[in-house]
């Protein structure tokens, strides 16, 4: 069963749909690590997608906030007016989809999925030392997260870890990890919507766990359309110009 790994598409369709073309016969079954809106032009239509894709998904911080279910005051003021600007863009019924979204960690298909961190939804893992705590307490050696848009992870075996740092040069779109059965992995398929590791294709996954593999994949979409429908919808300007430079 292959299944393809989603995460961070913050309403950007177009680079969903760029994504799908990608990825188009290549998985069985989709997954979804949250926040499928906050920040983009397209919150109706990322909702829609992923509903239409049946994917197993778990909220992200900004589902949540969207929704009323915590309070944006942590949030900066740019990602504050994206929740204030999607909530009203949303229709009923997809909000509600959104409000409904279980919390992480969702065990699916030999994998446990978390939006932040396995004992914490809103927790941020960039290092090792972060890592550490969802790599041995998973209850499966392999867990997908999301929240930073960092494509990449951990891996872990006998007190030892490793840093699994993805560079795909532009012009290749994707790069296969072979899993070993000894280690525990704690991997991020990255942004499909707003990468942030310097990289501005969008991002994702697709685990084989029979065929003890992890391919990463970045996909090239129209940056430029993405960011002149966000200026026109009021976004702030921020939000749009980061996507330049997947930072
Ligand atoms: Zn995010």
């Amino acid at each position: 069963m292959r299944i393809l790994v989603l995460s961070d598409l913050h309403a950007n369709h177009t680079a969903l749909v760029a994504a799908l073309a990608a990825a188009k016969d290549r998985w069985d079954r989709a997954v979804c690590l949250g926040d499928i809106v906050g920040y983009g032009p397209d919150p109706n239509e990322a909702v829609s997608a992923i509903r239409k894709l049946g994917a197993s998904t778990i909220r992200g911080n900004h589902d949540k906030a969207v929704c009323g279910l915590v309070a944006t005051e942590d949030f900066n003021p740019a990602a504050r007016a994206a929740v204030d600007w999607t909530r009203a863009q949303l229709s009923p019924d997809n909000l509600a989809f959104l409000r409904d979204l279980p919390q992480g960690p969702l065990e699916t298909d030999g994998l446990v999925l978390v939006h932040g961190a396995v004992f914490d939804e809103d927790e941020y893992i960039f290092t090792p030392a972060q890592a550490l705590e969802s790599l041995l307490d998973s209850a499966s050696a392999f867990t997908f997260f999301g929240h930073t848009h960092h494509q990449g992870g951990f891996s872990y075996q006998e007190s030892r870890m490793e840093v699994l740092t993805i560079n795909l040069p532009e012009g290749e779109s994707s790069t296969a990890l072979r899993l070993d059965p000894q280690r525990r992995y704690l991997l991020n398929p990255g942004s499909i919507g707003q990468p942030r590791d310097s990289d501005p294709r969008a991002a994702f996954a697709i685990a084989d766990l029979q065929a003890a593999t992890v391919e990463f994949w970045r996909v090239p979409y129209d940056i430029a359309g993405v960011q002149e429908r966000m200026r026109a919808a009021g976004l702030p300007p921020a939000l749009a110009n980061r996507l330049t430079y997947g930072r």
